[in-house]
């Protein structure tokens, strides 16, 4: 038996870093930019203002208040996108819309609200008044964001190695950047194989099951940043699994599902065996003791060869998605470019006891719940490996230590969260 971490250091030996793509910034979420970005231009490009109000020089407004307003004259209005076509001059100010330049001259906004125009424009006559009373004193800059206050030119803005999240995905846009350069996603062929399974859409006849690891996979495969390949379901059988394998040899990785337990697993050894190295590893862990690792290799062009590697996991649901989470989430992540490949853990108090009988790692499916700003951490329910809804009920993975015998309740486990449920955490 090896330990989860060195099947995961002998994995992730194999998992390297791809190439680089240039697509629309859109199509990019979650990837790793390959190239520093430096801003082509100040942001904001000019002096602007930060309110609806009255470009005005500050010196005008000196003793300006409620009861003592300074009268300027209005000279023009800009909007946001225009550009002002007078100079704000002594005793003169310009109506001005928030993100419209600063006319030159001026050197403070005074907002709406510190002005006298709501009055005058409901006054006889009043509509856009030709004067404006300031009601208070403004200071030098005062409502006005500077030129290249945010970025300067020049700057750089994302750093080769940063995962594009939304907020780098609006920096890259202020600075007009539509297109990016990223390290591209993993294509990851997922294969199926069974003679007991059936795809969807088809009835079920006696003696079968729906195909669900295909699904649980490919979209766990798609939340990590992947793109999968679905090659389908393999009979238990060395032709057809063979010439399904070989479909899913232009992918970056191969997933498969179940063939690794004593019973069958002969006829996936014996394919990939002759395609590539394989070999079967009993992993400390449970769910998902046996587990298989290899590779192919394959005639790439004039590159010569190119190695893919292939996990596969057992066939119980629950395995297949705890093997993918641990072995093979990592290794998307590498290849993406990543290097935070740990799952996010909390600590977290268990609330049922667990016996741990043969010595191995168990990730107990469990709800996560906070309560006076701790965690607690409850178990979904029957843990059996083909028991499905324990992964669709929790919020994360209990790890139960292989050398503890029990965890007993009220004691302190980490817990590798799945996901954050904001309704609980
Ligand atoms: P195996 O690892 O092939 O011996 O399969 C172990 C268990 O997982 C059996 O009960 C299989 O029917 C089940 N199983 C295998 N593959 C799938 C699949 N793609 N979808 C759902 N259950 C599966
Ligand atoms: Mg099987």
């Amino acid at each position: 038996m090896i330990s989860v971490e060195e099947a995961k250091e002998k994995i992730l030996g194999y998992a390297h870093t791809l190439g680089t793509e240039e697509k629309y910034i859109l199509e990019c979420l979650d990837q790793v930019i390959a190239e520093d970005i430096y801003s082509p231009y100040n942001i904001p490009p000019m002096d602007n203002s930060a309110m609806d109000g009255f470009a005005v020089r500050f010196a005008d407004t000196r003793g300006a208040a409620e009861n003592s307003p300074v009268v300027l004259k209005v000279i023009e209005e800009v909007p946001a996108g225009s550009i002002a076509k007078k100079a704000v001059g002594p005793g003169t100010a310009t109506r001005i819309m928030t993100g419209a330049p600063v006319p030159p001259g001026a050197d403070a906004v005074v907002q709406f609200e510190h002005t006298d125009e709501v009055q005058r424009s409901k006054s006889p006559g009043g509509g856009k008044p030709a004067e404006i009373g300031i009601l208070k004193e403004a200071s030098a800059g005062l409502n006005i964001r500077q030129a290249g206050e945010d970025i300067k030119k020049g700057q750089l803005i994302v750093a080769k190695g940063t995962v594009l999240r939304p907020s780098e995905t609006g920096v890259l846009a202020t600075a007009g950047l539509a297109r990016v350069k990223v390290i591209r996603r993993p294509v990851v062929a997922v294969l199926a194989t069974g003679d007991e399974l059936v795809d969807l859409g088809n009835p079920l006849p006696p003696g079968k099951i729906h195909n669900s690891n295909t699904f649980s996979i490919a979209a766990l495969v798609q939340r990590y940043g992947g793109i999968p390949k679905v090659l389908g379901i393999a009979r238990d059988n060395v032709e057809e699994l063979a010439s399904l394998v070989r479909e899913g040899l232009d992918a970056d990785m191969l997933l498969t599902s179940g063939g690794v337990s004593a019973g069958d697993y002969d006829i996936v050894k014996d394919v990939l065996a002759r395609e590539g190295e394989i070999s079967f590893w009993t992993v400390r862990m449970k769910p998902g003791k046996p587990l298989a690792f290899g590779f192919f290799k394959v005639k790439d062009g004039d590159k010569g060869v190119r190695f893919v590697p292939h996990l596969g996991f057992p066939g119980n649901p629950v395995s297949a998605m705890v093997s993918f989470e641990l072995f093979a989430r990592p290794a998307i992540l590498k290849m993406m470019g990543k290097t935070l490949l740990e799952k996010p853990s909390i600590k977290a108090t268990i609330e049922n006891s667990v016996v741990n009988r043969d010595g191995r790692r168990i990730y107990v499916r469990v709800v996560v719940t906070r309560k006076d700003g701790k965690y607690y951490a409850s178990l979904t329910g029957e843990q059996g490996s083909g028991i499905l809804t324990s992964m669709s009920m929790a919020d994360g993975l209990a790890v139960i230590p292989e050398d503890a015998p029990e965890v007993k309740a009220g004691e302190t486990v980490t817990v590798l969260m799945l996901d954050w449920n904001e309704s609980r955490l």
